[in-house]
């Protein structure tokens, strides 16, 4: 019988697992069957836009935490793909920011192109991967939502691509219960227009917390005050904003925090993070990890290392994204191919331990991103993924970093050159903070002149 590869997810990590896959069998290789389970009803993962929050049509946990207006918070330019560029899909070069429908569109168009499409199961969750010592394989479970019916296949390999950016980390505070307006996580934020007018309270200081305070900023929110857990932001916010530290909790509509002040809200988006959850995971096979550069356990940050059958794609914390998940993708493709000769356990252990010691000395948002581009350049010269200038882009993101501390508002109307083409991107033909409408035909068409 011939190898099997099980994908579970079909986000931009099963969808790079997919194309590696196909690339090879283009160039002549003989590939293993491959099988990628998806739960939701078309592939895109969280770019794949749902207005639905808590459970979707079959009582399934939504998996999207993808908001309406999202515009890309990195320059496209460090996550195109160099084996697809945007010119390419989009037949000439493009703003650096696009918004979330325009970044779907790219790509899905790669994997369409690819017709990829047959080998995804949809409405499909994965509900449990058992791993048999004595055959060597494993047995998937999987639940036929269109059928209603549960069943089992048989894999050589498990590909895990299921995300780690949908379960989202709550945590209590006092009163919260009682609080007379809207709470919610990020995971459940779809729309700013809801907060027209209101005085928000956002918690946390990560990506979510920042994105959504400017969405919410941009479309009309009358005041935003973050609290923070460890320390206040760089950015230089409009005058509404202010930043104060840990909420200690909420009496009404009052929040109260842990340096005396107060500020009267009406909403609360806990900003809070996401959890590793891996329900379909008996603990043997399941990664335990909060959101970091380097998670434990898995050798070149993909292949977990009791098991060198089960791979994770995309479970690092990302600057690169898109481009990083192809390089993983490959990595593991040949390593099931047999083209990357394992080492011994010990050198594996000493590798993942080389590593872990490597994410200990970073200290600042640079020796992250250098930390990730060093990751890059190991993974990508191992396989035939085409090559780019890595170093061009940590210096990329590096001025990205700078662009943001500038102008909060303003640095996604910046323009980058793509390390692929070489060709800079126009800017855009309106600034952010004005481009109410995110569709994709706004972005792509100027605007219509006004008839005189
Ligand atoms: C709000 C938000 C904004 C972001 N913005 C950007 C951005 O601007 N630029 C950028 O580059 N990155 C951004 N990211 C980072 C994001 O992680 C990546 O872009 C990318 O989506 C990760 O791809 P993935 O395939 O690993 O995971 P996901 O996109 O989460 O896809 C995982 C897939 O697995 C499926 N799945 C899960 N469990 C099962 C199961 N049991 N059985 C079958 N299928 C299952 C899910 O339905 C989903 O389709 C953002 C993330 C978030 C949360």
């Amino acid at each position: 019988m011939s190898i099997r590869v099980a994908i579970i997810g079909a986000g931009p990590s099963g969808m790079a697992m997919l194309r590696a896959f196909q690339s090879a069998r283009q160039k002549g290789a003989e590939v293993p069957e491959f099988v990628c389970f998806e739960k939701q009803s078309d592939w895109g993962g969280i770019w794949n836009y749902t207005w639905r929050t808590g459970l979707d049509q079959y009582g399934e946990p939504v998996h999207g935490s993808m908001y309406r207006y999202l515009w890309s918070n990195g320059p496209k330019e460090c996550l195109e793909f160099s084996d697809y560029t945007f010119e390419e899909h989009f037949g000439q070069p493009i703003p650096s920011y696009p918004p979330r429908a325009v970044l779907h569109d790219y790509i899905m168009g790669r994997v369409e192109k690819a017709g990829l499409r047959a080998h995804v199961r949809f409405n499909s969750p994965v509900r449990w991967v058992d791993y048999s010592d004595a055959t060597g394989q494993f047995t998937l479970t999987v639940k036929d939502n269109v059928k209603d019916a549960l069943y089992s296949e048989v894999f050589d390999y498990v590909v895990i691509a299921s995300g780690h950016f949908s379960t989202p980390n709550v945590p209590h505070f006092p009163g919260i219960e009682m609080f007379p307006g809207r709470v919610m996580h990020a995971h459940d934020f779809r729309a700013a227009d809801e907060f027209i007018g209101k005085d928000l309270l956002v918690v946390g200081s990560s990506y979510s917390a920042e994105d959504i305070a400017s969405q919410c900023y941009k479309y009309g929110a009358k005041s935003i005050t973050f609290s923070y857990r460890t320390r206040r932001s760089n950015f230089k916010w409009p005058s509404c904003f202010t930043e104060k530290p840990l909420l200690e909790k909420l009496d009404g509509r009052v929040a109260h925090f842990i340096d005396g002040t107060t500020a009267e809200v009406d909403a609360v988006i806990l900003c809070t993070g996401y959890l590793h959850h891996y329900p379909f995971l008996p603990d043997d096979m399941r990664l335990k990890s909060a959101n970091r550069m380097n998670p434990p356990d898995l050798y070149k940050g993909v292949m977990w290392e009791k098991n060198h059958k089960l791979f994770y794609l995309g479970m690092q914390d990302q600057y690169y994204t898109f481009n990083m998940f192809d390089a993983q993708a490959w990595y593991v493709r040949d390593i099931i191919l047999g083209r990357i000769t394992l080492p011994s356990d010990e050198t594996i252990a000493a590798d993942i331990a080389g590593w872990l010691a490597k994410e200990g000395t970073i200290e600042t948002a640079f020796d992250a991103i250098d930390f990730q581009t060093d990751y890059m350049k190991e993974l990508i010269p191992a396989t035939d993924y085409p090559m780019f200038d890595l170093d061009a882009v940590a210096a990329l993101f590096k001025v990205w970093e700078h662009d943001k501390e500038r102008d909060i508002m303003g640095y996604r109307d910046n323009s980058y050159t793509s390390i692929m083409t070489g060709n800079t991107a126009p800017p855009h033909h309106t600034k952010w903070i004005e481009a109410l409408d995110d569709s994709f035909e706004a972005f792509i068409n100027p605007p219509a002149v006004a008839a005189e």
